[in-house]
Parts: structure tokens; C-alpha cells; sequence
């Protein structure tokens, strides 16, 4: 069966979950290899073969950390050359996105990038993207190359599947024209203690209904029970009511969550953009006529002072 190359996001070994939907969909094409690069890759075989990875490919190099992504590409071209894959899957993150272009240059492959799903189809992998802010599906299949393809968080369910998941090391040369940007420092962001906004499986979001940046802790206590990220609409943002990170839409985040939340957001074209492939979506409004609604799988006509504390209440109270 033909190897799949997956690359894998993680911090010190420590394997994100958007990795994990990547050997999900991976085992449909073929059979799953992980490149883990950096410290931590004996720790992260552990469930990267709980997950379906026959083997891990792993590199550790200071280049890794030191520079921005063009050792990490080296890396994997170095696994390329190994495997001869089927296909290189990468999540949709920043770092991936460059990643994967870079690779596909220098292997001459053609690229797909933010897909939403993805299946084997007879001439190599189908992926499904949502395109022109959400306004078509389009399933598309790479005509050359191997296809390098980078998939949204959220888009697959991890599955177990356990497999070898045998640590081989991987030899790689970093180039010297891969040291041109030096990392010169990092900042942690401060911890708010919640998902990732493009990772989480429940996003609740506010918008200029929130109506100030002292209310959305309104929005964040609803986020907190249900275990969710915050977002926020661009209104919101605009009006210094929540960090720009945390803005959803064309020109912030897009997201792809299994539930959605909007709260006071009207559903402009540009917010749809960054939600609209969300699994339900639910959007509370007190103007019955707004948009969101035209896309909600549930909608609730009403004022979200009214509604998100009564919804959270009734989420704790579950939770006993
Ligand atoms: P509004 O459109 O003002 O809607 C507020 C909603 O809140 C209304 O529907 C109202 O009925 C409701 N409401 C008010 N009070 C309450 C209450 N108490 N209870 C319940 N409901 C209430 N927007 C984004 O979000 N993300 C983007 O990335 C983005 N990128 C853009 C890029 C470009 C190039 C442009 C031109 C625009 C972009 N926008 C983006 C802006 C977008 O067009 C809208 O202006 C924005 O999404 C509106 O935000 P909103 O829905 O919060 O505000």
C-alpha cells in the first residue's frame, strides 16, 4: 500500500489534535508515516502509533528552532526522498501552509491547501474545499506531481488505529540558504486557559451586538462551560472589544468547529467566510431578518443578554 506522509504539529512532543485528524483521513489514501520534527519524537510515536502511523520519521536539529520554516522543509523533502509518498498531508496552520508551499515548489507538485475533507479517488486523492467565501464546494484532485496538501483543523475525527509506529531517524542536510531568517526572540501569548481558536471543537463568538468589551465576559462564561475558544467578529474587534487574534472571518481566523456559536453577529459575507464550514451552527439574535440566520442549523430569536446567561446556567447545571 502506498505511504502517505504526515506532518506532524506538536509542542515537545506533545501531538496536537489537528495531527491526529491528519492520520485519520491519511489511513483512507494509504498508509500513514509521520515526520516528527524536534524534541520529543518518543513521546509523540506513542500516539502518533495509537493513531494509525506505521512509522515515524523523526529529525532533531537546532536549525529547527533557531529559523523560521525553510530547515523544517528540508526535513521533509529529506522524507520525501526516503518514502516516495502517495501524497504529504500538513494541517492548515500558519507554519503548515508555508511549509507545504515551499515543498511543493521544490518537488514540483501541485497544492491544495485548506481542504475540508478528503478521499481517494482513482487518479490519487479528491479534497474538498470551501472557496469564494464559502460561497461553492469545490472537490479537487492534483494533476501533478504527488500532491502536497494541508487540511483544516476540525475536518476529520482522530481514530484509533493502532500501528507499528516504529521511531526511525531521519538524516537531513539543512541547507545553508535555509538559515536566512533567524529567529531573534519569542514571546509566549498569555494563557487564557482555552483551545486553540482554529483547533477548538466549540468556538462561541461575539459580535457588535456584545456591545463592549466589558460584556463579553458574557460570551466567555458560555465559552468556559461548554469547554470552548472565544471569537469575535471583525465589529467587535474594530471596536477594541476583543484582540484581533481572536477575530473570525475573511480577514482574521477561519474556523471549523464542530458547533459555532455566533452571538449579536449579523452574518456579513466576510464573518461567513471564516465560519461558514463550521458542523451546526447556532446563532442567537434579536433581529429575526438577520443573515446568520439564513445558515444556522438552530437559531434563537432574542437578546443575547438574555440568552447566553441562561444557556450557560443551563449547560453547568448539566455538568452537575
Ligand atoms: P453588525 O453587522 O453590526 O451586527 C450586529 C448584530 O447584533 C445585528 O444583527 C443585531 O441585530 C445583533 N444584536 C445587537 N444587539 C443584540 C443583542 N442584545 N442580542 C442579540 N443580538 C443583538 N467581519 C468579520 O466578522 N470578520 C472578518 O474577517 C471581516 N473581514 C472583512 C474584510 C473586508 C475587506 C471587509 C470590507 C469587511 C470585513 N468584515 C469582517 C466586516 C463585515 O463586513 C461586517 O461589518 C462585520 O462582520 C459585522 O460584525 P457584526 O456582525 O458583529 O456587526
Amino acid at each position: 500500500m502506498a505511504e502517505v506522509l504526515v506532518y506532524v504539529d506538536h509542542v515537545d512532543g506533545a501531538v496536537r489534535k489537528p495531527t491526529l485528524e491528519l492520520l485519520a483521513l491519511a489511513r483512507r489514501i494509504g498508509e500513514p508515516v509521520a515526520v516528527h520534527l524536534g524534541a520529543g519524537a518518543d513521546t509523540a510515536a506513542a500516539v502518533l502509533a495509537e493513531h494509525g502511523a506505521v512509522k515515524v520519521l523523526a529529525a532533531d536539529a537546532p536549525e529547527f528552532t533557531e529559523y523560521l520554516v525553510a530547515p523544517k522543509v528540508d526535513a521533509l523533502q529529506a522524507a520525501y526522498d526516503a518514502v516516495s509518498p502517495a501524497a504529504v498531508l500538513l494541517p492548515s496552520s500558519v507554519e503548515g501552509k508555508e511549509i507545504a508551499a515551499r515543498l511543493a515548489v521544490r518537488i514540483g507538485s501541485g497544492i491544495i491547501t485548506d481542504a475540508v475533507d478528503l478521499e481517494a479517488g482513482d487518479e490519487g486523492p479528491v479534497a474538498t474545499q470551501s472557496v469564494f467565501a464559502a460561497s461553492f464546494t469545490t472537490k479537487s484532485r492534483i494533476t501533478k506531481g504527488t500532491p502536497v496538501i494541508t487540511v483544516k483543523p476540525n475536518s476529520a475525527a482522530p481514530e484509533a488505529a493502532p500501528a507499528a509506529g516504529t521511531v526511525e531517524q531521519l538524516a537531513v542536510t539543512v541547507a545553508d540558504s535555509s538559515k536566512g531568517t533567524k529567529i531573534v526572540s519569542r514571546t509566549p501569548r498569555e494563557s487564557t486557559g482555552r483551545p486553540e481558536l482554529t483547533e477548538a471543537a466549540i468556538v462561541v463568538s461575539g459580535g457588535r451586538g456584545v456591545n463592549g468589551a466589558e460584556n463579553f465576559p458574557v460570551i466567555e462564561a458560555l465559552a468556559d462551560s461548554l469547554g470552548a475558544a472565544v471569537g469575535a467578529s471583525r465589529a467587535a474587534v474594530d471596536a477594541g472589544w476583543y484582540p484581533h487574534t481572536n477575530q473570525v472571518g475573511q480577514t482574521g481566523k477561519s474556523v471549523s468547529p464542530q458547533l459555532y456559536i455566533a452571538a449579536g453577529i449579523s452574518g456579513a459575507i466576510q464573518h461567513r467566510a471564516g465560519m461558514q464550514t463550521s458542523k451546526t451552527i447556532v446563532a442567537i439574535n434579536k433581529d429575526a431578518e438577520a443573515p446568520i440566520f439564513d445558515l444556522v442549523d438552530y437559531g434563537v430569536v432574542g437578546d443575547l443578554f438574555d440568552v447566553v446567561p441562561a444557556l450557560t446556567d443551563e449547560v453547568n447545571a448539566r455538568k452537575g
